[in-house]
């Protein structure tokens, strides 16, 4: 057989011999995992250790990729977030039955009982289950050069970035009920704060600490820190900044296309065993949840969906018997 999955160098993805190859013909599987970074690989261990013939389908995008290190996730605190997926990819090789796979799912719907995934490159798969592990996109403002420094010198939580920052000088770059939220926190690492409301101050109470109301033009590195332009033409310079983004965006529409419900926070609906609102659809990591977002919450999500998911697969399996 020829046998296939990838191995994760850096952000690189490379083809080693493992698990059956797909070519272009529909094949039958216990569960297509859609989405494989610390949910889906995490969902997938579960899942391989249940001896589930699972598929992870990847296009290896995670959402802390711009970040040099990850923090907060215990035994690996401080490690670049690609090695931590090339070690849960590693150690996922010794589960014969999961194949990894960097391609796209560009569309998943229901076939009678089970469900059919198509990918970007043409495969087709009939699985029984499938468990969206997709994450989400941050929406960045539109100020020139913020890409750049996004995840290292610009970040967005205390949790994964506040200790590395703590006792230097920062802006938090948000408005409203966002800046209320994030400013007692970083208080607690940083007393040298201000806040950038880029545009007219929404913040519904007087805080304080300053605020400067300007709009921002610009980002950039200056020095060991970040020079800030404003469109008035002056500069501020700071160690970093806290930015609340202006949005999150699902990768795909998969979850619509397969009828999930979502929240009206914009999350896929789950409940306490991360199924969702359609049977056998189950949803993990950021894409199932609108707060907190977190490495370990992602992975614990995924270990949760995997084990639910192979409960309503044994009880399909035992009730056959009967
Ligand atoms: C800049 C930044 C830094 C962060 N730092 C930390 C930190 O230090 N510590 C921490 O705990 N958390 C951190 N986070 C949060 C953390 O990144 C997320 O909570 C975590 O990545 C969620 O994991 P996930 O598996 O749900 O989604 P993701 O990690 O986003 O992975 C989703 C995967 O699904 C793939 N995918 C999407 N659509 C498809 C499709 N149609 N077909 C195939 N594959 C698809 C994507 O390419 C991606 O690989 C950070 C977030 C950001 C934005």
């Amino acid at each position: 057989m020829n046998r296939k999955t990838f191995i994760r160098t850096g952000m690189l993805l490379v083809p080693i011999p493992l698990f059956g190859n797909i070519k272009k013909e529909t094949i039958m599987l216990d569960t297509a995992i859609i989405g494989g970074a610390s949910a889906g690989l995490a969902a997938a261990m579960t899942l391989g250790r249940s001896a589930r013939k699972a598929i992870v389908f990847d296009t290896a995008e995670p959402r802390n990729r711009p970040a040099a290190h990850a923090h907060n996730f215990l035994t690996q605190d401080g490690t670049p977030p690609s090695e931590i997926l090339a070690i849960g990819r590693r150690q996922l090789q010794q589960y014969p039955s999961v194949q990894i796979e960097q391609d796209k799912v560009i569309s998943a719907t229901k076939s009678g009982v089970h469900f059919r995934l198509e990918t970007a490159s043409g495969k087709q798969i009939t699985a029984r289950s499938i468990i969206l592990a997709t994450g989400v996109k941050d929406i960045l403002p539109d100020i020139e050069g913020v890409e750049k420094l996004w995840g290292n010198r610009v970040v967005h939580c205390p949790y994964c970035h506040g200790w590395e920052m703590r006792n230097q000088p920062v802006a938090i770059i948000a408005n409203g009920e966002d800046a209320l939220h994030l400013v007692p926190m970083v208080h607690n690492l940083n007393k040298d704060i201000v806040i950038l409301t880029n545009g007219k101050s929404t913040i519904p109470e007087k805080l304080p600490v300053p605020v400067i109301e300007k709009n921002i033009r610009r980002m950039e590195e200056e020095g060991e820190g970040i020079k800030i332009t404003f469109a008035d033409g002056s500069t501020l310079l700071k160690a970093g900044a806290y930015l609340r983004v202006a949005g999150l965006r699902f990768h795909t529409a998969l979850a619509e296309q397969l009828g999930c419900e979502l929240t009206e926070a914009g999350s896929v609906k789950v409940d306490a065993m991360y199924q969702t609102t359609v049977p056998n659809v189950f949803a993990a990591g950021d894409v199932s949840h609108p707060g907190h977002h977190q490495v370990s919450m992602a992975v614990a999500g995924g270990h949760m969906a995997g084990a639910a998911c192979n409960r309503v697969l044994c009880v399909e399996d035992f009730e056959r018997l009967k």
